[in-house]
């Protein structure tokens, strides 16, 4: 495996620095930094893809012919560490990054020239109907019942955890189209219009106090079978597809280097403020740990980089990247609090209008509590390490 890059990447590599350094603006770099949710504002997302998509660099991971780049996968990979070392967002990747390479290996020639430019231009904003009440990690149990009526199914059922679902217009849902079978092989995958009549969508409000994930009621919506993603019964191998794409799409290593930079301001700032800060060196010994650990990550995205050559998907590696980056997430937002001490309590939740302290502050707790749902969302770390030990390991 080779882990160097060629002269010309590193060209490319000073290419994209110029580029975020000339049009990344500076409010979406500092809403980054203030954002403790799971993903930034959709506004502030939908704006830095527009910019990018003004230069054709939004989604790097798609094929030319659909809007994407010719890069080498190194040329993916350095772009993606540009970006997060200026400060920019992960764009919202649930239309972007999960369904469209769905719709692009499995639906019609009319879903590709419907949906996928209407993804990149952000025209579409979508959420992910996976999960149900009773079906999160047994997902293959879903019940939301979509029954034949000539030209279209009629839903009803509910979906759960729904992120953004309040904000999006667009939501593609695992159906049960035959219930008499395997429960893999009674699964649909559908498109569905989120204005569709008897589609509601109450607020779940997490321990962070945010506004991120829903439950979506169906109760009796009509949806053209036309809608429907592949052939009907067969969304389960859709469904399995698009999992890869969200646990081991991208690449995190970066993401997760410049959330410890902030770990870093906030430890000097404390050392300026509180005398004998970390005097026995316990917090400087885990952030190195951290570094050691981040190291590692690096390693693993780097030798997944290699043995993918354009085009492919990521497989169950995938999973191996989910539990590595969760792992080092959770433990860099734990140590937030832990430095923040007695100025992270809970009544500090919101913006601290004081003007004493930096805006950024605000986000630490809020980001430590949600980030204790990365374990969670995506499918739970104990199924990760299932899928490592029967697809991996071979055991
Ligand atoms: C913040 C957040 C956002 C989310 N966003 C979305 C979304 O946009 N769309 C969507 O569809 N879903 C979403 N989810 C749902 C998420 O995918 C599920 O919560 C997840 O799959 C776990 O399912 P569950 O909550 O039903 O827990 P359960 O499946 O009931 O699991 C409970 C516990 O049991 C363990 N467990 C279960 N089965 C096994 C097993 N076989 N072996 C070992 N341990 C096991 C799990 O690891 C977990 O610790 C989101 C969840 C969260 C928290």
């Amino acid at each position: 495996m080779d882990l160097s890059f060629t002269q010309e990447e590193l060209q490319f590599q000073q290419e994209v620095r110029q580029f975020l350094a000339e049009n990344l603006p500076a409010h979406i770099v500092e809403a980054r930094k203030n954002n403790g949710g799971v993903f930034v504002e959709k506004d502030v997302a939908l704006e830095w893809q527009a910019i990018l998509v003004k230069k054709g660099w939004a989604v790097p991971q798609w094929p030319v012919e659909h809007g994407g780049t010719d890069w080498t996968p190194s040329q993916k990979y350095l772009f993606s560490k540009e970006c997060y070392q200026a400060g920019a967002p992960m764009l919202i990747p649930l239309g972007l990054l999960m369904l469209a390479p769905v719709i692009m290996a499995f639906g019609s020639e009319a879903q590709k020239a419907e949906y996928l430019p209407k993804i990149l231009s952000g025209e579409h904003y979508w959420c992910q109907g996976y999960s149900e009440p009773g079906s999160g990690s047994d997902l293959a149990s879903l019940k939301l019942k979509a029954e034949s009526d000539g030209d279209d199914y009629i839903l009803n059922g509910s979906k759960i955890w729904t992120t953004h679902a309040h904000l999006a217009d667009h939501i593609y849902c695992l159906v049960r189209t035959d219930s008499d079978c395997k429960p893999q092989r009674g699964i649909s995958f559908l498109l569905v219009d989120m204005n569709a009549p008897g589609i509601t969508v109450e607020p779940i409000i997490t321990m962070a106090d945010d506004h991120e994930v829903n439950q979506v009621f169906f109760d009796n919506v009509r949806i053209p079978k036309s809608n429907r993603i592949g052939e009907e019964n067969k969304g389960w191998t859709y469904a399995k597809y698009l999992l890869e794409f969200e646990r081991g799409g991208g690449f995190n290593g970066d993401r997760l280097l410049h959330e410890l930079g902030h770990l870093k301001g906030l430890m000097a700032d404390c050392k300026v403020q509180t005398a004998g800060f970390d005097a026995n060196g316990s917090i400087a010994r885990q952030v190195a740990q951290i570094e050691i650990d981040l190291k590692a990550l690096e390693i693993i995205e780097l030798r997944i980089l290699s043995s993918v050559s354009g085009g492919g998907n990521p497989g169950p590696e995938s999973s191996i990247m989910k539990l590595t980056y969760t792992r080092i997430e959770q433990s860099i937002s734990e140590l937030s609090v832990d430095v923040l001490g007695y100025r992270g309590f809970a009544m500090d939740l919101q913006p601290d209008r004081s003007g004493e302290r930096p805006d950024y502050i605000s986000s630490v707790v809020p980001r430590y509590l949600n980030n204790r749902a990365a374990s969670i969302f995506g499918g739970s770390q104990e199924i990760q390490r299932n899928i490592v030990a029967k697809m991996v390991l071979g055991l």
